[in-house]
This record gives structure tokens, C-alpha cells and sequence, in this order.
């Protein structure tokens, strides 16, 4: 079994590393007819335009010798170059949850409408100076068609690819994240995707797979700690209070899967419990009210206490919760003037509707941004996270005088600490392959375990590593 690191390394985006088992068969020329060639994900690459369309745009394999992917979530940075590989020849199948499968949907459409925005946005620049138009990296109907790609398969039930036996367990990161397992050639391969913190809301722990010759694991926390767990939900309730006894508004950044609804949930929460008052709160993201619908079509995923909750109500709904679709009804929200919390994306402030709201309010004292996800290099969440005094909202300056609160115990991401305990309790680990992660996050995991006796690497992109049987 070979190891081919193409995405996610030394950087937290596009995730992307090529399987290769069966390898005697391949090498001894008899075709691939005994071995498999399979993704673990196939995500976008976020970053400057011009980089991310290059890298997203070029595939360093072809397409059309790969049999599968197996998608390990649905972010972005996980699934969204899929329709891409469609583009360039890949007639196999897309392995992932049930639930996985169906946010993967609403993400993919809604990449494409981004990219579609996109491209018109900047052809129309490029046409002033005469440059020819750019296409967008793939359309809705692409997306359909990867949609029509998706084979999914519920956690702890193996499948087969070609010799490789395919399981999946819990990630307890997003709904339907699952950590991947890959039995071929006498050697185990595990993957993390992106791991979840334990004792999060909603989702079940990340699970311990089997003992691994093998393990790919994510490091987007490497080098920091996160708050407890416990206490996270307080800490949220004492902001919204204050904020709401000085006449202010709530702001808080969120990515529509995932992120959204834990907030919700620990609003709804605070307010059973009478420790936030019922001032309006409102989550204002289109893609945030189907990415809850998805989530309550899926109960499987849900942990005890929410399964418990949804016995006898809606854990994502409560009275003066309200959920907006419509620009109009968004813009609205900039004539109230007494405090309410509004949940909009996206979670690094870069687009999105909480762009309006902090163009609106960021001058304003009274007001609290909190902060409940990763925030990247080179975001606005970023600068705004790290204390700058002013900002550029819609390439306008605007001074920062509203309070900023960094709620990252929120993370749907386990922390060094959190890392480092889960792999402890994997049985058996040959080498460990650290990535997701800035570098810094990398390294400081890598060497981390390296301390307490691991075989830890950082690898770098396109390098190649064999699991075979020494
Ligand atoms: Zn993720
Ligand atoms: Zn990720």
C-alpha cells in the first residue's frame, strides 16, 4: 500500500492524498486488475485567487485511473473539488456517510454558485483591459452529476475497494465525519479527516479505530490548547448578557454546517436554563437553514443528550429563534436597535452576510463579535481575532470598537492536548503522518508525539510513502 500526500500538507485546505494497494500486481505489469488506486478526499484549496485556481485546476494524477473517493466530510475543503475530477475523467464512486452525503450536496451547489459570482465578478474587470473571460472551476450541472457519484455507506459497515477493505468510524467533528480505515495488503491505514473534540455538543466522541501501521491525521490545533468544554456554554451565555445589558448586539461568525448549529443548540440551551434573556436571535445564512434541515434528518449522528432533547423538542429551534433566507429580511436586521444575536457566515468574516453586519456595527461599542471557529491567515476573523484597530470591510476603513470574545473551545477541531489523547488510545500505531495544519500546527504535533515515542512525520506535498510489508 502507497501513500501520495497531494493536498492539506504544511497548510489547513484542500485536503487530497492518493491510495494506492495492490502494488506487486501493479508493478510486475499485470494492469491494475489486482490492486485499487483511490482518494482519501478531494478538497478545494482556499487561498489567493490565481494560486487556488491553479491548484484546484490541475490534478497531479489522472483522473480516469482512479477507482474511487472516499470523502471523509463535508467541507469544503474536503469535497469541494470533486465535481473537478468529473471534469477530467473519473468514472468511479464517491464513498462516504449517509449524512455526509447530503450536506456534501448543499456545499458542492453552493460552491458552484460562489465560483459562478466569481468568475463574473472578475471577467468583468478583465474585460476593461481586453483580458479574455475566466470560467468558473465547475457548474451546478457538474455538481449533479457528482452528486449522482455518491455511494453512501453507514458508519462500521465495511466495504470493499478492489483488494482494500473501506470502514468508517466517528469523527465526531461535523454530521457524518467520519474517521477512515483502509485494510489491504497485510497493513492498516488510518485516516482522520478532521477530528472532533470530546464532549462536544450534538455529535457522539470520535471514535478509536483498530490498531494502524498507519495513520494520517489531522493537525489544525497542533500547536494550541482550547479552553474546556465545560464552561464553553457559560462563558457564551455571560457574553450575550452583557452585551445585551449595555444595548448592544451579538455578532458571531459561523460556517452554515456545523458551526451554526452548535451555536443554536447552546443558545437553546442557555435559554431552557434561563441564563441568557430571550432577546432576538437569528441565524442569517440561506445555506444555514438547509444545512439544519439536513441536520434533523439525521438523528443517527446525534449523541444521547440531543437524541433525549429531541424526544419532545426541536433542539435547533426555539421561540424568538428565527431563521432568514431573504436579503431583504437580512438588510432589515441593521434598523434594530435594541440587542439581539444574529449567526451569519461566513466564519472568517471574508463574505458572506456577517460582512454587513460588521460593516454596520464593528464601530459600535455596545456590540460583541464572537469568535467560535479556526480563523486563517490572511481573514478578516483573522485580524479581527489578532486585536487590529481598523479594518477594510467593502474596501472601506472602518475603526474597531466593538468587543472581541474568542470562544475557540467551540472548535469543531480537538486541540494538541485532545490530539495527542485520542492517539493514545488507538491499540497500536506504526507512523504517524501529521497534516491538515499551518505548518506550525504540524511540526509542534509531529514532534509532540515524537516525545512520547511515536514515528511522526511532517510530509510535504506530492510526497510518496509505502505501507507496504517489509
Ligand atoms: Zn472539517
Ligand atoms: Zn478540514
Amino acid at each position: 500500500m502507497r501513500i501520495t500526500f497531494l493536498g492539506a500538507v504544511r497548510t489547513v485546505t484542500g485536503s487530497m492524498h492518493l491510495v494506492e494497494t495492490g502494488l506487486n500486481d501493479i508493478v510486475a505489469g499485470r494492469g491494475s486488475a489486482g490492486g485499487s488506486r483511490f482518494l482519501l478526499d478531494c478538497g478545494l484549496f482556499q487561498g489567493h485567487r490565481e494560486e487556488a485556481a491553479r491548484i484546484n485546476g490541475t490534478l497531479p494524477f489522472d483522473a480516469s485511473s482512479l477507482e474511487a473517493v472516499v470523502l471523509s466530510h463535508a467541507h469544503l475543503d474536503h469535497c469541494g473539488n470533486l465535481p473537478t475530477l468529473l471534469r477530467n475523467g473519473f468514472r468511479g464512486s464517491i464513498y462516504c456517510t449517509p449524512a455526509t452525503r447530503d450536506l456534501a450536496a448543499l456545499v458542492l451547489h453552493d460552491s458552484a454558485k460562489v465560483q459562478h459570482q466569481d468568475a463574473r465578478h472578475v471577467s468583468k474587470i478583465r474585460a476593461r483591459t481586453g483580458l479574455p473571460p475566466v470560467t468558473p472551476l465547475y457548474t451546478a450541472n457538474e455538481v449533479d452529476r457528482t452528486i449522482g457519484r455518491f455511494r453512501p455507506v453507514p458508519y462500521h459497515e465495511p466495504f470493499r475497494l478492489g483488494p482494500a477493505r473501506v470502514t468508517f468510524y466517528d469523527a465526531g467533528h461535523i454530521l457524518g465525519s467520519a474517521i477512515t480505515m483502509v485494510e489491504a495488503d497485510e497493513r492498516t491505514l488510518g485516516f482522520t479527516g478532521d477530528l472532533g473534540r470530546p464532549g462536544e455538543a450534538i455529535l457522539r466522541d470520535p471514535e478509536i479505530p483498530p490498531g494502524l501501521d498507519v495513520l494520517v491525521m489531522e493537525s489544525t490545533y497542533g500547536n494550541r490548547a482550547h479552553k474546556p468544554l465545560d464552561g464553553a456554554a457559560e462563558r457564551l451565555g455571560a457574553i450575550v448578557r452583557e452585551t445585551a445589558a449595555r444595548g448592544g448586539a451579538v455578532l458571531i461568525p459561523s460556517f452554515a454546517v456545523g458551526r451554526t448549529q452548535d451555536i443554536t443548540y447552546a443558545l437553546h440551551r442557555l435559554r431552557n436554563a434561563g441564563a441568557i434573556p430571550s432577546i432576538p436571535t437569528i441565524v442569517d445564512s440561506p445555506m444555514a437553514v438547509d444545512a439544519t434541515e439536513i441536520f434533523r434528518r439525521h438523528p443517527e449522528c446525534f449523541d444521547d443528550d440531543t437524541r433525549a432533547m429531541l424526544a419532545h423538542e426541536d433542539p435547533f429551534g426555539f421561540k424568538g429563534l428565527r431563521y432568514v433566507r431573504e436579503v431583504d429580511d437580512s438588510k432589515s436586521l441593521n434598523d434594530l436597535t435594541d440587542p439581539f444575536i444574529v449567526i451569519a457566515t461566513s466564519g472568517m468574516c471574508e463574505s458572506g452576510r456577517i460582512l454587513y453586519h460588521l460593516a454596520h456595527r464593528v464601530g459600535d461599542a455596545r456590540c460583541s463579535l464572537v469568535i467560535v471557529s479556526f480563523q486563517a491567515e490572511h481573514t478578516l476573523g483573522r485580524r479581527l481575532a489578532g486585536g487590529a484597530s481598523t479594518v477594510r470591510i467593502f474596501g472601506e476603513p472602518h475603526e474597531v470598537r466593538l468587543q472581541i470574545h474568542q470562544l475557540a473551545e467551540f472548535s469543531a477541531h480537538a486541540d494538541g492536548e485532545e490530539l495527542l489523547a485520542w492517539v493514545a488510545r488507538v491499540p497500536r500505531v506504526g507512523r504517524i503522518y501529521c497534516v491538515h495544519g499551518e505548518e506550525a500546527g504540524s511540526l509542534a504535533l509531529a514532534a509532540a508525539l515524537r516525545v512520547r515515542g511515536y514515528a511522526a512525520d511532517v510530509p510535504v506535498r506530492g510526497q510518496q510513502v509505502d505501507a507496504a510489508p517489509s
